[in-house]
């Protein structure tokens, strides 16, 4: 990785407008396309920008990976939580138009080949943030906007929002000083929007670190209020154990691909393998129930029919033997999980159903390293 001095930032000169939009836009008032993750951060970035008069439309990456609007969706537990999207919501706030866009194809390569490695887990952050700054800047090309913000802190984050990593950021997306960021401007050298007046850097911010409290202060002097506070983050890649069974899944099939219903099916259920060869996804409620029944068509799918109890898939190839033992396993989360045999019904992906009478697995008989 290319690391640059804090004494000497590298030259981030801005390449010649070629775009025939840009050109056109000399005189009118300035438009900005702002990065909008439906954080806290980016709202602000955006709505600082608002303030100096300048034009602002959101742009919003699906990459499949984001965590809101998909649990919180399915799950039992979490059914209190504003089913909202929460990057709309910031838009409607904020009173601009907002571009969903669907790069989960292409953000695969993020994924899968990081030239910058990744963060404490699967989270390429350093790639990903160059790879949604350089879609954001030829959506801006394509659609004569002038310049790029995002919500990004100096030092907030470990891998992209480091001094040395955020010029990386401007240079790989082709971004260079077209790339403004107002919650930390004045920490960073200028850019073109600074030197050419469109917005006043003295009205632009110096966040710095960790601390949540100087945003949650600007929020609340702009009377903001239910923004979100996603636990955990925005993105599953930055969640351990999601990572460990991405890992897992790469892992046994002995190859780093993935395709959107792979990603989708690791956020839900519980994930065990008791065998090389295949796992076993559990339902841990009604909602995921549901959601898992999409996919028995796919998979040899079982749920116990003597008892209430969870529809559990199988992942992989299974024989008699490990039939059996993700019958037992899949008893073991029902309400017969005391009983002494619980009947289960077995279906394979053809339809074909049959009976299995088996004694459910005890808990302290699976091993830890069984659940992923
Ligand atoms: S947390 Fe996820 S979405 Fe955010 S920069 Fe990292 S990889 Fe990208």
């Amino acid at each position: 990785m290319t690391v640059f001095p804090m004494s000497s930032p590298p030259p981030l000169a801005v390449p010649p407008i070629v775009n025939p939009h840009q050109a056109a836009t000399v005189g009118a008032p300035r438009k900005a396309v702002a990065l909008i993750s439906g954080g806290l951060d980016s709202m602000l970035a955006a709505r600082l920008i608002l303030d100096q008069g300048i034009h602002v439309e959101g742009i919003n990456f699906y990459t499949g990976f984001c965590v809101e609007g998909h649990t919180h969706a399915i799950r039992h537990h979490e059914r209190a939580k504003p089913k909202r999207n929460n990057a709309l919501w910031t838009a409607e706030q904020l009173g601009i138009k907002l571009h969903i866009i669907d790069v989960i194809e292409e953000y695969k390569d993020v994924v899968i080949n990081p030239k910058h490695g990744y963060g404490a887990n699967l989270n390429p952050c350093l790639d990903c943030k160059g790879f949604m700054v350089r879609k954001a800047r030829e959506w801006m090309e394509q659609h004569g906007f002038d310049f790029i913000i995002t919500g990004e802190v100096l030092g907030q984050r470990p891998m992209s929002q480091r001094r040395d990593t955020m010029p990386v950021v401007a240079r790989e997306s082709g971004a260079f000083d077209r790339l403004l960021r107002p919650l930390c401007a004045r920490l960073l050298p200028e850019t073109l929007p600074e030197r050419e007046g469109w917005v006043d850097r003295h009205k632009l911010l110096e966040f710095n670190g960790r601390s949540r409290k100087p945003q949650m202060a600007l929020a609340e002097k702009y009377g903001f209020q239910e923004y979100a506070q996603p636990a955990g983050g925005c993105c599953f890649l930055t969640n351990q154990q999601y990572s460990h069974k991405l890992a897992d899944m790469w892992a046994t099939r002995g190859s780093k691909q993935y395709e959107f219903d792979d990603i989708m099916l690791l956020k839900v259920g519980r994930h065990l393998r008791p065998r090389p060869h295949f796992k076993l996804i559990v339902a841990r409620d009604d909602g995921e129930n549901n959601f898992l029944d999409g996919y028995r068509k796919r998979f040899i799918h079982l749920h116990a029919t003597s008892h209430e109890g969870p529809l559990a898939l199988i992942d992989g190839t299974a024989n008699d033997e490990d039939i059996e033992l993700a019958a037992r396993l899949t008893a073991r989360f029902g309400k017969g999980r005391e009983a002494e045999t619980v009947i289960l019904t077995v279906t394979d992906t053809a339809g074909n159903s049959r009976e299995l009478k088996v004694a459910p697995m005890p808990a302290n008989n699976i091993p830890p390293e069984w659940y992923l």
